[in-house]
């Protein structure tokens, strides 16, 4: 019986998944160069969790979530993480990680899962490699954030990821915007589709958002938050997009960017490439100030980012990765069961001194050995036969220049080594 994977659930096989390791070796290295700490967190929440922090009216929330009852409390409510913030926030308050040092600069990469429509880079389970900055309020925390992200496209070779940026303002600021956008939206409300009307009165920046056409050609004209922003928050961005012009990061402003989730205030942002079509964002994220409080923890202001990892291995997919890891240095080819006999300790000698060994165990022929040997691109071929043994010798061919010489096999993992080390 042949049983298939789900809609929107995929395989990252061999061949693919070096450059998913490649992704998150780039993210590791650049995340320990801003100094921020890996965290793990579950891949199920409580529902309340995500629908206290996403807010109950997001996409995300409505009609995305994974969700079942726990069997063990049949009341309470169990959620595939569709998201990372709201886990990190929820471990930092848990674990009470702010009383030691309420700075905490954090990252994690992992699964997330949402019932959307799959499409080109767009999946069911998908990957996330977000980074988060607890305890810090200044423009210099969401700048260094979106540096770190523009090196770290630079450090994985993907040329024209633009960034575009936003202010949602505060609580104090915000309420004045959100009036005249709704008392402007009132206005053409039989125009706009059934998602916005619905949302209208709860969330109506979310309009902005919106890509049905209609919505879009109604919204070009609504006000914009940036005549809204308060002093503070005035200041605040200003003094992010002053850091970006001072390192010679590129933005565009975008007023109409909201990001699709309640917990964000100020600063937002998406880097986005024109190679994707209309799923353009590569990464998006932003300040959530009021987050860690709302989650039971003490005031603390909050910034972070979530980049998808399939979309942008899409991006990469055409480049040319060194493989060179996948090779083995060495394939053992050995005829008669001696040789076989002598072969597998040896290989575990070699391998304790890392080198990586292949070897067949079935005693297929000569010939069919050594088309293997071909086909996973080894190194070096040590041939070894009965006859050879009682010699004490081998045979070993350098598989690239095709050379081929006659070895001692006494001291032969010293010599292999020597070799393939010398590379
Ligand atoms: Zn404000
Ligand atoms: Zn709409």
């Amino acid at each position: 019986m042949k049983i298939s994977s789900i809609k929107g659930f995929a395989d990252i096989l061999p061949g693919e998944v070096e450059t998913w390791q490649f992704v998150e070796q780039k993210a590791r290295e650049v995340f320990a160069l801003y100094n921020f700490s890996e965290i793990r967190i579950p891949i199920v929440e409580k529902t309340e969790l995500f629908s206290r922090s996403l807010g109950e009216t997001t996409d995300i929330v409505e009609k995305e979530m994974y969700t079942f009852p726990d069997q063990d409390a049949k009341e309470s409510l169990l959620t595939l993480r569709p998201e990372g913030t709201a886990g990190v926030v929820r471990a930092y308050v848990e674990a009470e990680l702010y009383k030691v040092e309420p700075v905490r600069k954090l990252y994690y990469l992992g699964p997330m899962f949402r019932r959307e429509r799959p499409q080109k880079g767009r999946l069911r389970q998908f990957y996330q490699i977000g980074g988060e900055i607890l305890g810090r309020a200044d423009a210099y925390a969401d700048a260094e954030l979106l540096l770190l992200l523009g090196e770290f496209f630079s450090n994985v070779g993907l040329d024209g990821a633009a960034l575009e940026l936003n202010s949602l303002g505060c609580v104090r600021c915000r309420p004045a915007y959100r009036k005249e956008l709704l008392a402007f939206l009132a206005q053409q409300e039989n125009k706009l589709c059934g998602n916005c009307r619905r949302r209208m009165e709860r969330n109506p920046l979310r309009v902005l958002d919106c890509k049905e056409e209609s919505c879009v050609a109604i919204t070009a004209g609504a006000p914009s938050i940036q005549g809204f922003l308060c002093q503070d928050c005035r200041e605040h961005f200003e003094t992010v997009q002053k850091l970006l012009r001072e390192t010679g990061v590129d933005y565009k402003l975008n007023p109409r960017m909201v990001r699709g989730l309640d917990y964000y205030c100020r600063t937002t942002f998406e880097w986005t490439s024109d190679r994707l079509g209309s799923q353009n964002a590569v990464a998006a994220g932003g300040r959530y100030d009021g987050l860690v409080e709302d989650l039971g923890g003490p005031p603390t202001p909050g910034v972070g980012f979530a980049m998808g990892m399939e979309r942008l291995v899409l991006l990469l997919g055409t480049r040319e990765f060194d493989a060179d890891g996948a090779r083995p240095s060495v394939y053992f080819v050995s005829v008669g069961d001696g040789a076989r006999a002598w072969a597998f300790p040896a290989a575990h000698k070699l391998r304790r001194r890392g080198i990586s060994v292949e070897m067949d165990g079935e005693q297929k022929s000569l010939k069919s050995q050594m088309r293997r040997a071909d086909k996973v691109r080894a190194r070096y071929v040590l041939i070894v036969g009965d006859d050879e043994l009682a010699k004490g010798t081998a045979v070993l061919r350098n598989m690239d220049n095709k050379e081929q010489v006659e070895v001692r096999l006494d001291g032969i993992d010293e010599a292999l080594a020597e070799r393939i080390n010398a590379k």
